[in-house]
């Protein structure tokens, strides 16, 4: 059930703007938002709150009622598409939705991960997606968001490399049947296909959950990653993961998932504000020690 008592009292103290997600304590995002809304004169008004799956309908109720922004993550991002009262072609093409704008009690849903990534892939690489090969490993949200995105913006080919290989399949199929992006899905663990793919492309996505924790082991074979690759990687996972530091190993260049999260962030603030977020504050907010202040309950 909604800690409703929490909630006023946010309310009370100026929150306007929720991260939601479960679990959600470890998000950056109040720091990196407030960063960017103190700097434009408009006070603390971001916090973050844990909700949980069976609570996302009461949740939206209250936020179209009280709130005028919502960012979600995990597990939300697909389960609130029905929920909202319209959505942006990005976000209904992806199936995903990120970002919520209030406006008039209306609750209008969209998707930054995309925008979020492809600003991340120019800051860290000077990369640009057109006529470009990728390789992504997982096939989850994220995949899933970036994926279409970056087809979206002219990629030539997308390779998805899943655990589960029929999810993969079934994401490529719909990329192929909405972009001129040649898409196709394989297994994560068919070391064949995965040699080929890591030689060939230009980048590699790393967006599986395999590296949220220290001990976690990359999410491929890193012994084929060799001499005849090129490419440069971005790890979604805001950490220096054991794939990241295999790629570095082999002298190519590597990045993790903070980029992605400035960049996300920074697309939701103009949605909400209409205002151009100060990039620099919000790189600081990032780095500033996750503050239990920011958390509702
Ligand atoms: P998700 O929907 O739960 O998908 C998880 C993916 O990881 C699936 O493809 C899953 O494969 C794969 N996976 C999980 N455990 C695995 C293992 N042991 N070996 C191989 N593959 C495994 O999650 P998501 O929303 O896509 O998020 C994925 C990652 O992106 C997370 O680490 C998240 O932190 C990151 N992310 C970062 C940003 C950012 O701004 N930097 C934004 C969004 C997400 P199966 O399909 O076989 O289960």
């Amino acid at each position: 059930m909604l800690n409703y008592s929490a909630l006023m009292r946010a309310l009370d103290k100026n929150i306007r703007y929720l991260v939601i997600g479960d679990p959600v304590s470890h998000s950056r995002s109040p720091g990196l938002q407030n960063a960017a809304f103190r700097s434009a004169n408009l006070g603390r008004p971001y916090a973050r709150l844990q909700v949980d799956v069976s609570d996302l309908p009461e949740f939206v109720r209250f936020a179209a009622e009280h709130l005028k922004g919502v960012n979600l993550t995990v597990p939300h991002k697909h389960a609130v598409v029905p929920l909202c009262d319209e959505i942006s072609q990005q976000a209904k093409l992806c199936g995903s939705v990120n970002t919520l704008n209030i406006i008039g009690g209306r609750v209008l849903g969209d998707s930054t991960d995309g925008p979020g990534i492809e600003y991340a892939l120019f800051k860290e690489f000077g990369f640009v997606p057109g006529a470009k090969k990728i390789l992504f490993l997982g096939a989850g949200g994220a995949c899933r968001a970036t994926a279409f995105h970056l087809a979206l913006r002219g990629a030539d080919s997308i390779i998805i490399a899943n655990r589960t290989v029929s999810k993969a399949q079934e994401l490529a199929k719909e990329i192929s049947r909405n972009s001129s992006c040649n898409a196709s899905g394989c297994d994560i663990a068919d070391k064949t296909q995965l040699k080929t793919a890591l030689a060939e492309c230009d980048l590699v996505i790393q967006a599986t959950s395999c590296g949220l924790k220290e001990s976690d082991p990359p999410p491929i074979d890193t012994n084929l990653i060799t001499s005849d690759c090129h490419f440069d990687c971005f790890d979604t996972i805001y950490k220096e993961t054991a794939l990241l530091k295999a790629v570095r190993a082999c002298g190519l260049r590597g990045a993790g998932g903070k980029q992605m999260l400035i960049g996300q962030g920074a697309a939701s603030f103009r949605i909400w504000t209409g205002i151009e977020p100060d990039i620099t504050a919000m790189e600081a907010g990032f780095e500033e020690d996750i503050s239990q202040e920011d958390t509702v309950c």
